[in-house]
């Protein structure tokens, strides 16, 4: 099991297309101790924590607070740490510990579309304060990712935010669109997107079989899916990976926090079983939608967390999201047509048994 640890909701930036409220709150240290405590109590195998935010560095001894004590209470044990961070507070020696710690570290950054959408609160660009940062991310974790969001407004230039990622170092790449429910996709966006998304598969064969590739991280959960003949996602709302707010809470994931229909326990009393089951069998219904979609198995339609934030139904699915998968899905089905064409070798190997 995995626990999102939301350390808090305050940022130092304020990108446009955040969605969160940018309080003050921080998880206190009894409570993020009490949450490892409550995951080693369920005796798993596999254990992991992902520090979420706002920005989860400016709770950075908490972090390494949860790491020292982790590591006290399972010496030896495999633990996995992941943390996605705007980088701007990251430096040498939290790099060292990191590595020590096997934490691994995601950039949220927007290539060559940072300035224009992330920003400081006072709307100053950011992009400059941050190349330092990603030569000391990727000298420590060279396969560290880069997640970019491109809003509706900057769609034209999705591809080419794509390739300075690319170009300043970044092998692993994921984007995502605006989600948020005021984004205005209409149907002349989704299209461009689409063109987008066709030339970020043209970047990816192109670099596919260099000492270096581009891994496109959405084409590539999308062929895996296809060639694997699985999901691409599972989901398993509530088990995999439940979300621990602030004041100690236990939430689904992360789109539900604070909503108090969606508590299932917090860190002191550990899971509310039946809260759990609850929860477990509302997340198994269909999507009424997507009976009989010929990529229903590769598709993430079945995301609670988005479509209850887009739609206020965890089973209804936003039309952006339909046309957004099955945009992605064409376009990784160009890029596995044309590797297998050419015979990539690096395609080959991966996909042959
Ligand atoms: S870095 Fe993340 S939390 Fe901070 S403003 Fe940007 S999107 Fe919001
Ligand atoms: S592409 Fe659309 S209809 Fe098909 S499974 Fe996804 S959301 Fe449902
Ligand atoms: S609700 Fe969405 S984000 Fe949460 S675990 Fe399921 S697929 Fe992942």
């Amino acid at each position: 099991m995995i626990f999102t640890l939301h350390l808090t909701a305050d940022c130092n930036l304020r990108c446009r297309y955040c969605y969160e409220k940018h309080s003050r709150e921080r998880m206190s240290e009894a409570a993020a101790l009490a949450a490892v405590d409550l995951m080693f109590s369920f005796g798993h195998k596999k254990n992991g924590f992902s520090f979420f935010g706002g920005e989860p560095l400016l709770c950075r001894g908490l972090i390494e607070r949860v790491l020292e004590y982790a590591a006290q209470k399972n010496p030896g044990g495999k633990l996995s740490y992941s943390m996605t961070t705007n980088g701007l507070l990251l430096d040498e020696e939290f790099m060292e510990l990191a590595d020590r710690c096997r934490l691994s570290i995601a950039l949220s950054h927007d290539g060559s579309l940072q300035d224009d959408q992330r920003v400081f609160p006072d709307g100053s660009p950011t992009a400059a304060l941050l190349e330092e940062k990603i030569d000391i991310l990727l000298a420590h974790q060279p396969n560290a990712a880069a997640m970019l969001t491109v809003m509706p407004e900057n769609v034209d230039r999705l591809a080419e935010a794509v390739e300075w990622l690319y170009e300043r170092g970044f092998s692993k790449i994921n984007t995502t669109i605006d989600y948020r429910p005021g984004a205005e996709w209409d149907d002349a966006l989704m299209e461009e997107l689409d063109r987008q998304y066709g030339l970020m598969a043209e970047l990816c064969a192109k670099h596919y079989d260099e000492a270096r590739p581009l891994d496109h991280m959405g084409f590539t959960s999308k062929i895996r899916s296809y060639i694997e003949d699985r999901p691409c996602v599972e989901c398993r709302l509530g088990v995999r990976q439940p979300s621990i707010a602030p004041d100690g809470r236990i939430y689904p994931c992360n789109q539900f926090l604070n909503d108090e229909a969606f508590v299932m326990g917090d860190v002191w009393r550990g899971i509310d079983a039946a809260a759990q089951r609850r929860i477990i069998a509302a997340s198994l219904a269909e999507e009424p939608s997507c009976r009989g979609c010929a990529i229903e198995k590769r598709c993430r339609h079945h995301c609670a967390c988005l479509n209850y934030s887009m739609t206020g139904d965890m089973h209804t699915v936003p039309p952006v999201q339909c046309a957004h998968e099955k945009s992605i899905v064409r376009n990784a089905d160009k890029l596995a047509e044309e590797l297998y064409r050419r015979g990539s070798p690096r395609f080959l190997k991966a996909y042959s048994d």
